[in-house]
Order: structure tokens, then C-alpha cells, then sequence
């Protein structure tokens, strides 16, 4: 299995009133996002925690599943840790900003031009950060370039709570309102106010300037912050992985988890960045054996901060060209299966030309899946399926798969404890007669049976949403007519309840007009109609995942390998030996295996025994 993650960061946006309301995802011209968005599994998900601020760093964080909550130390020291910066314990990183001020008189009046000083490049910006560490280098803070505009200071000594404001957040103001004059702030103040006068007149700039460029004439600190430690990215997945991006602190999220961080020359970060170049890398990066590529392009984000509207779409049009459409050939063509996610990190919508916190959508496809997805991939039709993902740092975890078996048999054992502590220990004092077949029940718990919920509407009428099974797969084999849960290793991750309709060696004769599923035994002959027994069908008229459920039309036919009778309307497959055809009662409203396909017995994690609320008792 091969993994792609790509990451167009700042995406998502709002209407744009130029676009004629529609968004830069909507108005861009992405057919590669948009052909795999229809069988993808799509929705929304918030990949920064409450409380902090929506920056790439605590959103790719989360994305490559790490909690910015318990992880993030701040964006500059992973950048440092990108350039190769030991940190001692005892330093702070500060993001370096060189941006352009306005020529006022007195430094508290200029007003913030360009956070990016023009993208300047990293050649030019060498000489001035050694001309900042010349000045002001010494051996409790040294300068070190990054990329373009983005630098960083290594401070011994220093705080890493600072509240510094973010240059690009203040683009054409004042920055009289946001200097570093609260307490603690004397001398950064002072640091920044004299790099004007060490880069204003510096010979870069005055080229620049003949030049007709922005003269990067300001240092600007911010996002202070210590050593990062992330844990290894192949000891938690078991995979090995590589990040691809022209942004210093993407990189170092990837370096910081010990992921292969892959340089491709003339990537930038910006509209003209080398998209080829990046395709090229990930392919690669997969050729050499690496399962996991994160290919993060910050070009629609340098868009959104800039106002560039048209520019914003067109970067949009190239990742779907230029970077998605040569990886998803070069994945078509190999043996092995595969998963591409999509998503933006943030919105940084045109309209504040920065951040914001509002949920991103998402698209996951899954090379051996249809899933019921979208028209258009877009923040609007990504709402519409009201899958919602809270926690960012779970996408993996939809996402890679482990091994279906050692899952399956690693569960009993944790569910079994739980369910153990749950008893309380007050009621040995009370039934100490029957103290020992108390024990013997949590023994046999302990190791052969387990607690379930069920969640959702599927197995309605016989099991309605929130009530608790007691399931048990010991000595079981599953058979037609039983109710049993299995472990879902794609999609949702959760265990889902569904009844047997057949297993290996069965043949399934489906009609949908007349409702009709008759099951024969290959050897004996022996046939069961399983056509109304336990069906109902509820809302007829109910939609999901922004399409009606139909009962009519919802075989994957290629899934099950069907045979269709055009003069009866009849479809025919046989069930192979060990695997299982499983439905939902709620014949309407249930994604079960004329979805998914045939379910593996090695993933049944047992059998309903027990309903506890209302307490029923099920007997073959
Ligand atoms: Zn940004």
C-alpha cells in the first residue's frame, strides 16, 4: 500500500465576490481533484485545537497525526531543526522575518508593506542576515538563513511566550500598535529598530530597489519558541515516510519525526514554485521503497496572503496538473494499491489575507473503494456530507492501515480489562456465594468477550442506535442470520454491527425490484430466503454522504464480481470461502458489503449474545 498526503496550504477559502462568489476551490479548474473526489470518502476537519492560533505549523502537526496540543513548541525551532540547528535546552528560536517597512521618518510610524520583502531570495538574503549577524551576532544570539524571507535567531536565555505579532498579519499598518513594547519586549524592540538602519542602505537593497523591487529593509522577530521532540513517524506507523516542501518549518515537523525530508531545487513556496519537480520527488521517494509521501506546497497560502486572487486560483489548476496528476499515473501504473488525501491545512481566505480557524475539507481515496463522494471537491460540498473530523490528528489513523488480524486479536484483551475494572468490587460483598462463577464470568470476559455499542441506524428494527451488545467470538464460526460485529480496517475505523446474510460457499441471488435476496448453498443445494426476514426500509426518501441511499442501485457489482440478469433484474455472485455477506437490517439506510464488498472472518470480532439495554438474550 502506498500513501500520497497533499497538503495546498491555505486552500480553502470564502466567496469571493470577483469570482462571482464562488470560492478559489470552486472557480479553479481541477479535474484530477475532482474525478477522485467522486469515489473518495469526503468531509471537514479541524486541524487546529481550540485555543491556538490557526498557523502550518500546529495544523501539519496534526495532519501527520502528531497533537499540536502536546507536541507544539512553535514554528521557529522546527525551522531551526530544518537548517540543521542543534538547539540546546537553554536557547530559543525566533522566526527571522526580513520584510519591508515604509520609508516614514521615525521607525514606530512605518507601516508594514511586505511581510516577505518581496519573496526575496535566499541569495540575497544570505548577505543580509550575515550583515544582521555581524552587527548583532554574538555568543548568546547568531543569525542563520533559511529560504527567502524566513529566517531564524538563536537566542540563549530568552522566554518562549513572548506575544510577538505575526508580520503578515499586520500587512499595511501601522506597526507603531504592534511593536514588542509590553514588558519583556525592550530588547527585541530595540534589536528591530536598529536593523532598519543596518539594511536600509545595505548594497542588496539599493539594488533591489534600482531594480524596482521591495527593499528588504527590517528584521521582524516573532514565534519564539524551545526544542521541539516529536515521536519517530516509522516507529508509530510502521512505515517508512518523506515530506516535500519548499517551507522550512514543514520540514521540520518531518526531520523532527524522523521522516526523509526531500529538497527539490526550485521550489519556493510561491506561484512559480517547481510543481514538476515535487511530482517527480514523490515518485521517486516511492520507487525507493518509501510508503508514506506528504507533499505540502504553500503556494495558495502565499496567494491568500497577498491578495492575489487570480494567482490563487492558477496554483490551485497547477497542484491538480502538475503535481496530483502525474503522481495518481504513476500510482495507477503500479501493482500496489493505494490512498491519496487531499486537504488544505488552514483557509487563508483573500478576504483577511490570513489565517483563519474555520474547518477544512478533505477527500480521501482509496484505490480498491468507491466511496458515495462528491461532484465537486470544495469547502461547500465538503460540508454537505457532514462527515466531520475533529480531531486533525486522527486522519492518519483513517488513513494507514494496519494489519487487520493483529488488530482484530490485540482488542479482546483491552476490551476485556475495560470491562473487568467496570465491575464494582462492592459486589463481592454482596454475593460472595457467588463469588467464584462471578469469577469465571470476568475470566471468560477477560478473554472472550466484549462490550459493543451501536451507533447508527443500520440494524434497525432489531438494534436501535446507542444500545449496548455483549458480543463473544469464542468457539465461533459465523453463520446466516447472525448478528455479529467485525472491525472495519478503512473508513471509519469503528466496528460495525451487521447481520450475516451469507458466508463462504453460499451463492447470493439479489433482486432489487422485488426486494428479494434468496441464498443457496453451493454443495447441499439447500436454499433460505432472507427477503424479508429481520428487512425494513425506513426512509425511503432519507439522504447521507450527499446522495440518496437506495436500496435499488447500491451494489458495487465489481466488489462481489456479480453476474446481472437484464430479463429478471436478478444479480448472482458467490460468496468466497472465508469471507462473509453482511447487511444491515435497515435495508434503506445501511453501508454494509453492497458497499464494501465481502468481509474477511478474520475480522469478525464476534457474535451479539447479550442486548443489555433492553436486556435480551440471543440463543441459536
Ligand atoms: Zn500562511
Amino acid at each position: 500500500m502506498k500513501y500520497l498526503v497533499l497538503i495546498p496550504d491555505g486552500m480553502a477559502d470564502r466567496r469571493v465576490t470577483e469570482l462571482d462568489d464562488m470560492t478559489p476551490m470552486q472557480r479553479a479548474y481541477k479535474p484530477c481533484m475532482d474525478s477522485l473526489a467522486k469515489e473518495s470518502l469526503v468531509g471537514t476537519v479541524n486541524n487546529v485545537p481550540v485555543g491556538m492560533v490557526p498557523e502550518s505549523d500546529t495544523a501539519n502537526m496534526s495532519i501527520l497525526s502528531f497533537d499540536p496540543k502536546v507536541y507544539s513548541r512553535g514554528r521557529s525551532p522546527l525551522e531551526a531543526v530544518s537548517m540543521g540547528i542543534e538547539m540546546q535546552s537553554d536557547e530559543t528560536a525566533f522566526r527571522c522575518n526580513l520584510v519591508t517597512l515604509s520609508e516614514e521618518q521615525d521607525y514606530e510610524n512605518k507601516i508594514m508593506i511586505d511581510h516577505s520583502a518581496d519573496e526575496i531570495t535566499t541569495e540575497e538574503a544570505d548577505q543580509l542576515i550575515k550583515a544582521l549577524q555581524e552587527h548583532f551576532g554574538n555568543d548568546q544570539r547568531k543569525f542563520y538563513t533559511g529560504v527567502s524571507y524566513r529566517h531564524c535567531l538563536i537566542w540563549k536565555n530568552q522566554p518562549d511566550n513572548y506575544p510577538f505579532m505575526r508580520p503578515h498579519d499586520i500587512l499595511g499598518q501601522c506597526i507603531k500598535e504592534h511593536l514588542p513594547v509590553s514588558e519583556g519586549g525592550e530588547e527585541y524592540y530595540a534589536f528591530m529598530k536598529e536593523s532598519y538602519e543596518v539594511l536600509k542602505d545595505h548594497p542588496v537593497n539599493l539594488a533591489r530597489k534600482a531594480r524596482g523591487l521591495r527593499p528588504a529593509n527590517s528584521a521582524w522577530l516573532w514565534s519564539p519558541g524551545k526544542k521541539p521532540t516529536l515521536p519517530s513517524f516509522s516507529e508509530k506507523w510502521g512505515i517508512r515516510g518523506a515530506v516535500i516542501s519548499a517551507v522550512d518549518l514543514i520540514k521540520g515537523i518531518g526531520l523532527c519525526a524522523q521522516m526523509q525530508s526531500i529538497d527539490v531545487p526550485g521550489a519556493t513556496g510561491n506561484v512559480h514554485t517547481n510543481y514538476e519537480g515535487k511530482a517527480q520527488a514523490a515518485i521517486d521517494a516511492f520507487k525507493s521503497g518509501i510508503e508514506f509521501v506528504y507533499i505540502h506546497v504553500e503556494a495558495p497560502d502565499e496567494c491568500g496572503h497577498r491578495g492575489e486572487i487570480e494567482n490563487k486560483v492558477l496554483s490551485i489548476e497547477l497542484i491538480d496538473q502538475k503535481i496530483l496528476k502525474p503522481v495518481l499515473e504513476y500510482l495507477n501504473e503500479c501493482e500496489d494499491d493505494f490512498k491519496i488525501m487531499v486537504l488544505p491545512d488552514h483557509p487563508t481566505p483573500i478576504e483577511i489575507r490570513t489565517h483563519s480557524s474555520e474547518d477544512v475539507p478533505f477527500m480521501l481515496y482509496d484505490s480498491r473503494k468507491v466511496y458515495p463522494g462528491v461532484e465537486y471537491f470544495d469547502e461547500y460540498t465538503a460540508r454537505q456530507t457532514e462527515i466531520h473530523i475533529e480531531h486533525g490528528h486522527d486522519l492518519l489513523d483513517m488513513m494507514i492501515e494496519k494489519d487487520a488480524e493483529t488488530t482484530a486479536s490485540a482488542q479482546p484483551t483491552d476490551n476485556g480489562q475495560k470491562k473487568k475494572s467496570g465491575i464494582p468490587a462492592a459486589i463481592f460483598d454482596y454475593l460472595e456465594i457467588f463469588a467464584v462463577s462471578i469469577a469465571a464470568v470476568l475470566l471468560i470476559f477477560s478473554f472472550c468477550a466484549r462490550l459493543c455499542r451501536v451507533d447508527g441506524e443500520s440494524m434497525k428494527n432489531s438494534f436501535e442506535d446507542g444500545q449496548m451488545l455483549i458480543i463473544s467470538d469464542l468457539f465461533y464460526t459465523p453463520d446466516n442470520g447472525d448478528v455479529i460485529v467485525f472491525h472495519q480496517t478503512e473508513g471509519f475505523q469503528k466496528p460495525l454491527v451487521k447481520r450475516v446474510i451469507a458466508i463462504g460457499g453460499q451463492t447470493v441471488e439479489l433482486n432489487f425490484a422485488q426486494k428479494s435476496i434468496i441464498i443457496t448453498d453451493t454443495t447441499t443445494g439447500a436454499q433460505v430466503d432472507y427477503s424479508d426476514e429481520f428487512a425494513v426500509y425506513y426512509n425511503e426518501t432519507k439522504t447521507d454522504f450527499g446522495q440518496q441511499y437506495e436500496w435499488r442501485d447500491n451494489l458495487n457489482e465489481q466488489k462481489v464480481n456479480a453476474t446481472y440478469d437484464s430479463a429478471t433484474g436478478t444479480y448472482t455472485f458467490e460468496v468466497p470461502e472465508g469471507m462473509l455477506f453482511v447487511m444491515g437490517d435497515n435495508r434503506n439506510y445501511s453501508g454494509d458489503s453492497r458497499m464494501l464488498g465481502f468481509i474477511d472472518e478474520r475480522t469478525v470480532l464476534g457474535k451479539a449474545l447479550i442486548r443489555i439495554n433492553p436486556f435480551t438474550v440471543y440463543f441459536d
